[in-house]
């Protein structure tokens, strides 16, 4: 049916006769695995029709429309779409039985948007679409439910009006706010058909006195603007935001599309309802159907949290017929999708509706459990079960939980929404979580209930606390899609934003208190809880040896002392990778040698200080060689320039001022006492004690000696540029008696475990080489130190003799080098420095925030390898060095080692290895299964 505004829609729409693009596709036609063009959730409604399920009618407007849109200075829509839209409102009319703007059987439908990845909240969305005076009549007469018209209507006003005309929120929710007090009604459901009425009318006004203009009548141009607001939300802040935070770049969504569906009411009456559920527990994985659901509401009263809802479980005592077919729904999802559905539904006077369905955002514990739970139902394959986890996802995993043990009564308790655990200072608004996170503090944001306007607050906080809503809620999905623990719907707590505090019976929380949110539990509690480390679950035990089963690419890890290669050993680490000895020189009982020994000014001295230090560290290489027997471990010999371990310059003289202060006084006193002895005013018998007398006197003399000792080594060791300088295998070769002492320690290590029968594999590793004479000469102390312990003990070592590549001249001399080192391991912290030029301290703290910015780099190459420069380095080095021997074994142990993309290069350079730190060991395991799987798409290196 045509009616006015339909005709001079079509009129203006059709006045232009050239053939066009196709930008609209309806639901029974579109493309349903084309995201990019239909957005996620348009190509999800089309194949939901497609496969049968009970959607309700509609169409997509293309991203490309709103890319066009967008580049348009004249803010029109391109030519011809809105044509098309026409003619799919005709089909939608055709298959609701109603008619768009028809005041006897009006359609009303709702705008939606929608990206080809989910950006939940991000972006707008306009429910009721279509209401007028006249329509409004025309629904009230056809459902006779007048309250439930109104109710409609009032959203839709301040919906539209928010999103379409730009009138600012509070405007309508002062008038709701009012017109509720003068009702004396606490809760929405309780207004009448007069209240809403009123409200109705004081909105349209708001709108006009705002605009300018009266709200407008014809639900065409509502409908044109409606799509013009959507689409301009792909540019609003929260939505750049959003897409800043999680890298989402155009090549992964380009523009969102336009979903224009016929309405269906979940609130017109105690046999309608409306819901959120997931086709499994997002929290734990549990194959249950999870979810929640509120009789007689619209959906956006369960997604914002305005009521709290009830658990989708109960409607099997409320609705039987329909929990069964929510079941069944359930299922259909999950045999189609083979994933966790996340979907709405609505049920408008008995008949169930499916809305909307999207791949389920669940935390890294659900993920894991599903993975492995839906291959043993044999829903998916392995590799699907290994893809669909993202490495870094496991770190979550990682997160610590509150200690058992403590003792803290909780202060309130609300839904466990998203697990983990944190603890830090109460703040009430975004903008001031955003502001103390950036500063350095540990912040829990804490709100009455949040919207996606306060996702900068999210980014900033350690956790996220609302006293209202469920687990379906705006602040308990983005927590849990950005692993952050969170309890939402702790209703006994009264967030007053102005005042800065929240209220819980008896106490108050100001702004800056400390509290602690346990997410798997719901409790919060006042101060900070200490926490514990996670434990592994078995899905994610069985996961990971899938995971090593695919991949080539082995993970070891990297660690200093027995007990970090224990915990290493946990996280399933294949080896060590990088023990770095001078972190065994800090302990406190090593220090005062080490330094003696950076003291000596003659061999001989040093000799002395080196014995006592070698006993210690051949106890701490058989320590590790055993615990990881019979895995490789890599032991580093000393790098750092060794003035690291002695006192800053101005540290030693403050010291010496006040040692020179004390010895003053020490001495004043001790005459203080002579002089009383001699005058018989003091017992005889009394001694000063020290450092009073003389003993102490000379005690401090000698403090004093060797703090000018310690001062004069700090100035003889100071260099302009000491991490260019004087370190790693410089320094050995300066004082071989350094490199020998650990080398015997290795060996006489790895000779006591071979002794008592234990298969250990120690390699001996050069840092910082730049020349293979360098390594000739390191090789010499090798060969020397082991013939002789072979002699001693009439055995032969076994052990592989290496060197770090993190030098430039080491990439591009790699050939010469292999000829001395059985393996090469590629340290990228220091091969970035090189590279670049940039010391990463300066570079992180002035200019590499800048430089992202501005996008002149935009990944910090110290966190993400430089495949362009870097990378380029490290092929060089292993085709020179494979040259020479193609069983040449590399690896690499910078920090790059944990992190996924830089993994999956590591994998196509064809290395034997990554090591990273012992907790990002399951990231990396995973990572170097992905690069394997992947490797087929991505052969081109
Ligand atoms: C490296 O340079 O990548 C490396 C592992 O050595 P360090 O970080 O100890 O300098
Ligand atoms: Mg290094």
């Amino acid at each position: 049916m045509n009616t006015p505004d339909s005709l001079e829609l079509r009129r203006r729409a059709t006045s232009n006769e050239k053939p066009h693009q196709k930008f609209v596709f309806s639901f029974t036609e579109g493309d349903g695995k084309n995201k990019q063009l239909l957005g996620g959730k348009g190509a999800n409604l089309c194949e939901m029709t497609q496969i049968g399920l009970n959607v309700p009618p509609g169409f997509v407007i293309s991203t490309e429309a709103c890319l066009g849109y967008l580049a348009d200075p004249t803010n029109q829509l391109q030519e011809g779409i809105l044509a098309e839209v026409m003619e799919h409102m005709y089909e939608v009319e055709q298959a609701a039985e109603k008619t768009f703007g028809d005041p006897e059987n009006p359609l009303l439908v709702s705008v939606r948007s929608g990206s080809a990845l989910s950006m939940p909240g991000m972006m707008d969305t306009i429910l009721n679409l279509g209401l007028n005076k006249k329509t409004l009549q025309g629904l009230i007469a056809q459902t006779g439910n007048e309250r439930f018209c109104y109710d409609a209507y009032r959203r839709f006003i301040q919906l539209f009006g928010k999103v379409a005309l730009g009138v600012p929120d509070e405007k309508f929710d002062i008038i709701f706010e009012s017109v509720k007090q003068k009702a004396g009604v606490k809760l929405d459901i309780g207004l009448h058909t007069e209240n809403l009425k009123e409200i109705s009318q004081q909105f349209l006004d708001v709108v006009k006195e705002h605009t300018g203009k009266p709200f407008p009548e014809d639900v065409y141009a509502q409908l044109e603007i409606a799509i013009k607001a959507v689409f301009n939300s792909w540019m609003g802040k929260r939505a750049i935001d959003y897409r800043r935070e999680f890298n989402i770049t155009p090549q992964m969504a380009n523009g969102t599309a336009v979903n224009v569906v016929a309405m269906v009411f979940g609130n017109m009456g105690n046999d309608s309802a409306t819901g959120v559920a997931f086709t499994r527990d997002p929290g734990t994985g549990e194959n249950i159907l999870f979810g929640e659901y509120l009789v007689n509401a619209q959906g956006e009263d369960v997604v914002a949290g305005i009521r709290t809802p009830k658990a989708v479980s109960q409607l099997k005592d409320e609705m039987p017929a329909l929990y069964h077919q929510l079941e069944e729904l359930r299922e259909k999802l999950e045999e189609h999708y083979k994933e966790v559905q996340d979907f709405e539904f609505t049920i408008e006077k008995g008949t169930l509706y499916c809305l909307q369905t999207r791949n389920g955002k669940m935390n890294a514990t659900a993920m894991v459990r599903t993975s492995v739970e839906m291959v043993k139902e044999k829903l998916i394959a392995r590799q699907d079960a290994l893809l669909r986890l993202k490495p870094g996802m496991l770190e979550q995993l990682l997160h610590p939980r509150l200690d058992s043990l403590h003792k803290s009564q909780p202060l309130a308790q609300g839904l466990p929404a998203s697990p983990g655990a944190a603890s830090g200072q109460c703040v009430f608004d975004a903008d001031r979580a955003e502001l103390l996170g950036r500063s350095g503090h540990k912040v829990i944001l804490v709100r009455e209930e949040t919207k996606p306007e306060d996702i900068h607050g999210f980014f900033a906080s350690q956790g996220i606390l609302t006293s209202r809503g469920g687990k379906t809620s705006h602040a308990a999905v983005v927590a849990r899609g950005m692993g952050k623990p969170c309890v939402a719907g702790a209703e006994g707590i009264h967030v007053d934003v102005k005042l800065r505090q929240a209220v819980i019976g008896e106490r108050i929380l100001h702004e800056g208190d400390f509290i602690t949110i346990d997410g798997g539990t719901g409790y919060v509690y006042q101060g900070i809880i200490p926490t514990v480390e996670p434990i592994f679950s078995d899905e994610l035990k069985t996961l990971l040896q899938w995971a090593d089963e695919v991949a080539q690419l082995k993970v070891m890890a990297n660690a200093d002392t027995p007990a970090a290669a224990q915990k290493a050993l946990n996280y399933g680490a294949m080896g060590i990778g990088l023990c770095r000895t001078e972190r065994m020189f800090n302990a406190p009982d090593r220090l005062p040698i080490v330094v003696e020994m950076i003291l000596a000014t003659t061999e001989e001295e040093r000799l002395v200080a080196l014995s006592q230090l070698l006993p210690i560290q051949r106890q701490d290489f058989k320590d590790i060689l055993t615990s990881m027997a019979p895995r490789p471990v890599t032991i580093r010999l000393l790098d750092p320039p060794i003035h690291e371990f002695l006192p800053k310059e101005e540290e030693l003289r403050e010291e010496l001022v006040h040692l020179r202060h004390l010895k003053d006084t020490a001495s004043g006193v001790h005459n203080l006492f002579n002089s009383l002895r001699l005058l018989h005013a003091y017992d005889e018998n009394a001694k000063s004690p020290i450092p009073f007398n003389e003993k102490g006197i000379e005690l401090i003399d000698q403090a004093i000696v060797k703090k000018e000792q310690m001062l004069k080594k700090v100035h003889d060791l100071y260099e302009v540029n000491p991490m260019l300088g004087h370190r790693g295998v410089r320094l050995g070769l300066t004082y071989p008696e350094i490199y020998k002492m650990q080398i015997q320690a290795i060996l006489e290590a790895a000779t006591e475990c071979q002794e008592a029968n234990i298969d250990v594999r120690p390699e001996i590793m050069v840092p910082q080489v730049c020349n293979v004479e360098e390594l000739t000469t390191v090789r010499g102390y090798v060969e020397e130190i082991k013939q002789r312990i072979e002699k001693e003990r009439g055995l032969k070592l076994a052990f592989k003799f290496g060197t770090m590549i993190e030098v430039v001249r080491a990439c591009v001399t790699a050939d010469e080098l292999a000829q001395e080192a059985e393996f090469f391991s590629f340290g990228t912290n220091d091969l970035t420095q090189a590279t670049f030029s940039f010391s990463r301290e300066d570079a992180e703290n002035k200019f590499l925030p800048l430089y992202a910015e501005k996008n002149i780099l935009h990944d910090n190459p110290f966190e993400i390898l430089d495949i362009a420069g870097v990378g380029k380095l490290m092929r060089f080095a292993v085709e020179l060095g494979r040259k020479i021997n193609p069983d040449l074994k590399v690896g690499i142990c910078g920090e790059h080692g944990g992190q996924p993309d830089s993994i999956q290069f590591c994998h196509k350079l064809g290395l034997t290895y990554v090591s990273c730190s012992g907790p990002r060991v399951p990231v990396a395991r995973l990572a170097a299964a992905h690069a394997k799987l992947g490797e087929a798409k991505n052969s081109s290196l």
